[in-house]
C-alpha cells in the first residue's frame, strides 16, 4: 500500500478516537515520522499576530514545544507560511532563509520538507519533516504531506494557543474572541445573526473515503455534471446574443476540461481522500496562491479556478451541501455572490450580508439594497476570519462588522437598534405629510429604484413617485439578456405599482462599473470614461430600440417619462430622442396605442452638458442631476476608488456655483430641475439643491424621512440668502459653514 494510503488510514483512526487535541497531535507527528522514515516531524501553528509556535514534534527536543516561536517571516518555516507553497531542500542550513534555534536541537538535520497548513483561504500553520542526512524528497512525498496537512488543519483549527489556554480543551474557533472588521456600506442598516458561509464547507467527518473506486466514480459524475451546466449557460447566452459571448464562459469551460485539474483531484482520492476533500484540497491551494498573487490577470484566473472548485463542491454535495439559512437570524458571508443566488437565500430571510467583493455596484449589492438587507462589502480576507455559526453584528450604519461580540458590544448594538427604530417611527409619522418648507416651497421627494422589489418602498416611505428607475438592473440580475416581453412586463408592473404617481424610466446605463458578462465588453483602461451609458446604447441600436419599444408598449395609452443617462453633447440627446419618437410612431401603427403624454429628460452627469442646456431649451422637458457621476467628473475623482471617492464634496462653492449656473439656464429655458444621485440623501445637501431651485429630489427610500423632516423645518428663502452669501465669500471648510447654517435653521445635522 502506498505511504499516503497507510498514513490516511491511520489518520482516519486518530481522527475517530476520543482524546484531547494535544495527544492527537503527538500521535500524528509520530505517525508521520515513522511512515515517512523521517527523523523529525513538527507542527507549527500561526498565532493571531502572525508568529509561528511549535506545538508538536517528534524528533526535536520536547521542551521546545509551546516555547519555540518564530517571527512571521523567520526561517524556512516562516518562508513556507509567507509563500503558502511547499518547499523541499536537501541541505537546509545552507538556505538563505534558514534560522537556527538551539533550544530545538535541530542542528544535525539537513533535509527539510515544509508544507503550509491551509484553511479557508489562509495559512494557519506549517507541517515540517526533517532528515539527518541530506536527501531529496520525492514529489509523492510532498503531495502526501500536503494531503495530511489538510486534515491537520481541522485539528489545529480547534486549538487556542493563547498562553492562558495552552492546548486547553477544544474551543469553538481558533483565536475566538471579538474581532472587528471594516468595510464599505452597500445597504444601510443594522443586523444581528449567526454566520452562514456561502462557499461550501467540507466537514472533517467527510474527509476520508472508504471505497476509492466509488469515490472516483462520484468525482467523474460530478465533473460531467459541472461541464454540462457550463455548456448550458453558454448555449442560452449564445442564443440570446446571437453574437460572440465566448470570453468568460469559454475560459471557464477550458478550465473545467483541463485534464490536469481532474487528474489532481483523482490523485487526492487515490491518497484516501473523499471526492469533496480532494476538491477542497485544490481549493485551499488556489486560495492560498490567490492571496499571494499580485498580477490582476493571474488573480482573475485563480478566482475562476476557485469558483470552479466551489461549483464542483456544490454539485457533489447536492441538496445536502447547500448552506442552511435559518428563518430567524442568519448573516450570509460570501467572497462574492451572484444576484440570483442572493435572491434565493433572501427567500428564507436574512439579517445581513457580508462580502469580500468591494464594488458597491456589484450585482449582489444592488439586490441587497432592493431587499433592504443591511450589507457591507470590501472586507479583506473576510472568509478566513469568520467561522460557520459565529455570532455577527452587521453595523451597516458605520461600515463595521463585529464578529463574536462580547456583551458590551452587543448591548451597545441593542441600544443603537432602539434609537434607529425611534427615528424611524418619527419619520413614519411624516409619511402622509407633504415636503413643504416653512415658507411654502413644495419639494417632490421621489424614490430611486431598479427592481420591482424596490417598489414595496414606495408606500412605506411615502414617496411622491419614482424619480429614477434604473432599467439596467433587470439586465444585471438576469443570467441572459431580458427579452422584449420581459422588459414590457417589468415596466408594466412598475407603472401599476406606482398607481398613477410619476415614474421616470432611465434608459439603459450599461458599461462603466455596470458590466454585463453576456455582452462581452472589451476591457478598458478607464471604464468610467469609456464606452458606456448613452454612448453604448447609441452604438447598440438593436438593444436600445428594443428597450424603447418595451417602454412605449408598457405605457400603452398612459403617460410616459423617459430620461437619457450621461448625455454629454446635445447631438446624443437628439439621436436618442429621435429613436424614441420612431418607436412611438411604429408602436402606434402596430397597436393603435400611443402614450397620452410624453416627457423626455436628460441626466446631468458630465460638466460639458451643463454648458449646453440653453441649446436644449424647448426640446428637453426636464434635467436630472446624477450627482454620483457628476461628482466624479467634476472633481476628476473616480467613484470606485475609495481613496478619492469621498475626498471631494458637492457642498463646495465650485460645484454649487456650477449647479446654480445650470439651474439659472434651465429656468430661463423652461426646463424643470431635479436631482437623482445619492448625494441628496444627506439633508444639508438636499437643502442646498432645494435652495438652488432643484425642487424634485429622488433618493433611496431610507433617506426620504430625514430629508422631509429637514425640509419641513426650514425657511428656504432665508436659508438660500445665507447660502448665497457664503458661496460668494467662502471661508474655511465650506461644508462646516453650511452645516452651521443648517443648524441655525434648526436642522439636525448630527449625522451629516
Ligand atoms: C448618478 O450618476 O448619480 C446616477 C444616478 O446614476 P448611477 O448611479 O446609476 O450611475
Ligand atoms: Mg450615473
Amino acid at each position: 500500500m502506498p505511504a499516503t494510503r497507510v498514513l490516511m488510514n491511520n489518520l482516519r483512526q486518530v481522527m475517530a478516537e476520543d482524546g484531547d487535541t494535544r495527544s492527537r497531535l503527538d500521535h500524528v507527528v509520530r505517525l508521520i515520522a515513522s511512515t515517512m522514515v523521517a527523523d523529525v516531524c513538527s507542527i507549527y501553528v500561526r498565532e493571531p499576530e502572525g508568529s509561528l509556535l511549535l506545538i508538536a514534534t517528534e524528533g526535536l527536543k520536547p521542551e521546545a514545544v509551546n516555547k519555540t516561536r518564530l517571527a512571521a517571516h523567520e526561517g524556512l518555516v516562516g518562508f513556507v507560511a509567507r509563500t503558502a507553497e511547499p518547499i523541499a531542500i536537501e541541505d537546509a542550513p545552507r538556505h538563505p532563509a534558514f534560522s537556527y534555534r538551539p533550544e530545538t536541537g535541530e542542528d544535525p538535520f539537513h533535509a527539510f520538507l515544509g508544507v503550509p497548513i491551509l484553511r479557508t483561504g489562509g495559512v494557519t500553520g506549517v507541517l515540517v519533516v526533517q532528515n539527518r542526512t541530506g536527501r531529496t524528497y520525492r514529489e509523492e512525498e510532498v503531495d502526501t504531506l500536503q494531503t495530511i496537512s489538510m486534515v491537520l488543519a481541522e485539528i489545529v483549527h480547534t486549538l487556542d494557543t493563547s498562553p492562558a489556554a495552552q492546548l486547553a480543551p477544544e474551543r469553538r474557533a481558533r483565536g475566538a474572541g471579538v474581532a472587528n472588521l471594516k468595510g464599505r456600506i452597500f445597504c444601510e442598516g443594522l443586523g444581528f445573526g449567526r454566520a452562514v458561509l456561502h462557499d461550501p464547507v467540507v466537514p472533517a467527518a467527510k474527509f476520508f473515503a472508504a471505497d476509492q473506486i466509488a469515490e472516483s466514480e462520484r468525482l467523474n459524475a460530478g465533473l460531467i455534471d459541472l461541464r454540462a451546466s457550463i455548456d448550458r449557460i453558454m448555449m442560452i447566452d449564445g442564443a440570446a446574443l446571437g453574437g460572440d459571448p465566448r470570453d468568460v464562459m469559454e475560459a471557464y469551460r477550458l478550465l473545467a476540461e483541463d485534464p490536469s485539474w481532474a487528474e489532481k483531484l483523482h490523485e487526492g482520492i487515490r491518497s484516501g481522500l473523499s471526492a469533496e476533500a480532494s476538491v477542497d484540497r485544490a481549493r485551499r491551494e488556489h486560495r492560498a496562491r490567490l492571496m499571494n498573487a499580485r498580477d490582476p490577470y493571474l488573480r482573475e484566473r485563480l478566482h475562476d479556478l476557485e469558483d470552479l472548485d466551489n461549483r464542483l463542491l456544490r454539485v457533489l454535495g447536492g441538496e445536502e451541501g447547500k448552506p442552511k439559512i435559518k428563518g430567524d437570524r442568519s448573516v450570509l458571508v460570501a467572497r462574492r455572490l451572484g444576484p440570483a443566488e442572493l435572491l434565493e437565500y433572501a427567500k428564507s430571510g436574512l439579517r445581513g450580508l457580508l462580502m469580500e467583493e468591494a464594488a458597491a455596484s456589484s450585482h449582489a449589492a444592488i439586490v441587497a439594497r432592493a431587499l433592504g438587507i443591511p450589507a457591507i462589502g470590501g472586507i479583506e480576507n473576510l472568509t478566513t476570519r469568520i467561522e460557520q455559526g459565529d455570532y455577527i453584528i452587521v453595523d451597516a450604519e458605520e461600515g463595521m462588522v463585529h464578529v463574536r461580540p462580547d456583551d458590551v458590544v452587543y448591548d451597545a448594538y441593542k441600544a443603537r437598534v432602539g434609537l434607529r427604530s425611534e427615528r424611524q417611527a418619527r419619520y413614519a409619522a411624516l409619511k402622509g405629510l407633504p415636503a413643504r418648507t416653512l415658507d411654502g416651497t413644495h419639494v417632490s421627494l421621489m424614490l430611486n429604484a431598479g427592481l420591482d422589489l424596490d417598489l414595496d418602498m414606495l408606500d412605506q416611505a411615502g414617496a411622491d413617485g419614482v424619480g429614477l428607475f434604473r432599467t439596467e438592473f433587470q439586465f444585471l440580475v438576469s443570467e441572459t439578456l431580458p427579452r422584449l416581453d420581459d422588459q414590457i412586463k417589468l415596466y408594466q408592473r412598475v407603472l401599476e405599482r406606482a398607481a398613477g404617481r410619476p415614474v421616470v424610466f432611465r434608459t439603459l446605463d450599461l458599461g462603466g462599473d455596470k458590466v454585463l458578462p453576456a455582452l462581452n465588453l472589451q476591457r478598458e483602461e478607464n471604464p468610467a470614461l469609456g464606452w458606456r451609458s448613452i454612448r453604448f446604447a447609441l452604438d447598440h441600436r438593436g438593444l436600445f430600440r428594443r428597450q424603447l419599444r418595451a417602454l412605449v408598449r408598457a405605457a400603452g395609452t398612459g403617460p410616459l417619462t423617459v430620461m437619457f443617462p450621461m448625455v454629454t453633447v446635445p447631438a446624443e440627446y437628439h439621436q436618442a430622442k429621435a429613436l424614441l419618437l420612431e418607436e412611438i410612431d411604429w408602436t402606434g401603427r402596430q397597436t393603435g396605442k400611443q402614450p397620452s403624454k410624453l416627457e423626455v429628460g436628460v441626466m446631468l452627469e458630465t460638466p460639458a452638458l451643463g454648458f449646453s442646456m440653453q441649446d436644449l431649451a424647448g426640446e428637453v422637458d426636464f434635467l436630472s442631476v446624477g450627482t454620483n457621476d457628476l461628482l466624479q467628473f467634476f472633481f476628476a475623482a473616480d467613484r470606485m476608488t475609495p481613496l478619492v471617492s469621498e475626498r471631494y464634496d458637492l457642498v463646495d462653492p465650485s460645484a454649487l456655483r456650477f449647479l446654480k449656473m445650470v439651474a439659472d439656464t434651465c429656468k430661463a429655458g423652461n426646463i424643470r430641475l431635479s436631482v437623482c444621485g445619492e448625494a441628496t440623501a444627506s439633508p444639508p445637501v438636499a437643502l442646498c439643491f432645494a435652495a438652488l431651485g432643484y425642487t424634485s429630489l429622488s433618493m433611496a427610500a431610507s433617506a426620504i424621512g430625514p430629508v422631509k423632516q429637514a425640509l419641513r423645518g426650514v425657511d428656504l428663502n432665508a436659508f438660500r440668502a445665507g447660502l448665497f452669501e457664503r458661496m460668494n465669500k467662502p471661508n474655511g471648510s465650506f461644508r462646516n459653514q453650511v452645516l452651521a447654517l443648517a443648524a441655525e435653521h434648526g436642522i439636525d445635522t448630527a449625522d451629516s
